[in-house]
């Protein structure tokens, strides 16, 4: 299948990636080639072990180690690291870990200028974009800028091997998301309908391979290649409908961020179907079926994700005011957005329905 556009635009950020088994022991090769010395290593509380270890393994190059990264980047824990890497004296940041620990190096990178590598453990994505979301007085805002883009980013399989079975459902399908979007974006170009074919095709592959053995170490690596594409595509392209609703129900009504992706994909993609069938086609070239939506809700479920919003903490009554919410001030979306689709939409997911075909 041809992803050929008479006309786009497109750019990629330059990027240094490795990708391996044991790769992240190549770390202090990388911070001497960024012309750096003293690294300070990031993490969130749980991976406080694996940060220490690393900076046991870089000896003098660990300038210190920050462990309080935490979910949605909050502003006062980086203005707390920002003060730790001054008085460390540390001229780069390494991130270990998922989207907070990267969110976290990508805000101190913003306001500092110093280089990062990222060291991934989800599949979340971040790592690949140049965009930062951070929380304060309890907004949460997104900005885009290359300042943030990670220079340089270790993919190491070993490290995904610890990522809990549910987390790994939930982490994998909020990356799939990023690439599915991608195929009806309006600035979408050939080079990230490619990225987000194979992104989806490597998850499609490999995710059931993980639940029948999360210490198999291939599988882990073709997740994480997915996760890979999948990030990069989300830095190149804009998000619709999909995207809104899942900020939409995670800033206003708190719920958990990649579960929320989990279950509404289906659905947002159902919706866009009935406007652009084929640029939907590959959905369903690798899942099977005949409705993109449809599709996907049954790989979601043969692989255990959640798959009601009502589950996840969503009061029936917050239906209507969640719709109401993303349907104010909509993304661009190839399918008109209105409120009643929405509602249906919306009540389909509370419920854990599957999507209208
Ligand atoms: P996370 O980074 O918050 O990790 C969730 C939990 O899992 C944490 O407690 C963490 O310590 C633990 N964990 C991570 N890896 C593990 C592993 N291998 N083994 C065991 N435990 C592990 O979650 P996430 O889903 O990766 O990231 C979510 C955040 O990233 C959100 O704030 C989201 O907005 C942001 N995000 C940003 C972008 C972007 O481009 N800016 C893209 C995707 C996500």
């Amino acid at each position: 299948m041809s992803h050929f556009q008479t006309s786009f635009d497109a750019r990629s950020a330059a990027v240094r990636v490795r990708f391996g088994p044991g790769v992240r022991h190549q770390l202090a090769d990388e911070i001497t080639h960024l012309g750096c010395r003293r690294a300070l290593i990031l993490s969130t509380p749980p991976q406080a072990d694996g940060a220490m270890e690393m900076a046991a393994d870089l000896k003098g190059m660990a300038a210190g180690v920050f462990t309080r990264a935490a979910m949605h980047t909050p502003v006062a824990v980086t203005e707390e690291a920002m003060e730790h890497a001054h008085s460390v004296d540390a001229d780069c940041l390494v991130a270990l870990g998922g989207g907070s620990t990267t969110g976290l190096g990508k805000a101190i990178a913003y306001r500092t200028d110093l280089p990062q590598i990222v060291i991934p453990t989800t599949y979340a994505g971040s790592e690949a974009t140049w965009i930062l979301g951070q929380t304060e007085n309890g907004e949460k805002t997104t900005l885009t800028d290359p300042k943030v883009q990670p220079e340089v980013i270790l993919y190491d399989a070993e490290l995904v091997r610890t990522l809990p079975v549910g987390m790994t459902v939930n982490s994998a399908l909020n990356a799939m998301a990023h690439a599915a979007e991608a195929l009806y974006a309006e600035n979408r170009n050939p080079m990230s309908t490619m990225l987000a074919v194979e992104g989806l095709r490597a998850f499609a592959a490999a995710l059931p391979r993980v639940i029948e053995n999360p210490e198999d170490l291939d599988a882990r690596g073709e997740t994480l290649y997915g996760a890979w594409l999948c990030g990069t595509v989300l830095g190149q392209v804009g998000m619709a409908l999909h995207h809104k609703l899942c900020h939409t129900l995670g800033g206003s009504f708190d719920l958990p961020h990649a579960e929320t992706h989990a279950v509404v994909l289906p659905h947002a993609l159902a919706y866009n179907a009935i406007a652009v069938p084929d640029l939907l086609a590959p959905v369903t070239g690798i899942f099977g079926g005949s409705n993109p939506g449809r599709a996907l809700f049954d790989f979601a479920r043969s692989m255990g994700a959640p798959m009601a919003l009502r589950d996840l903490g969503l009061k029936r009554d917050d239906v209507a005011k969640a719709a109401e919410l993303a349907t104010r001030k909509p993304y661009w979306n190839p399918q008109p957005v209105t409120r009643p689709a929405i509602d249906v939409l919306l009540l389909a997911a509370w419920a854990g329905d599957p999507p209208a075909a």
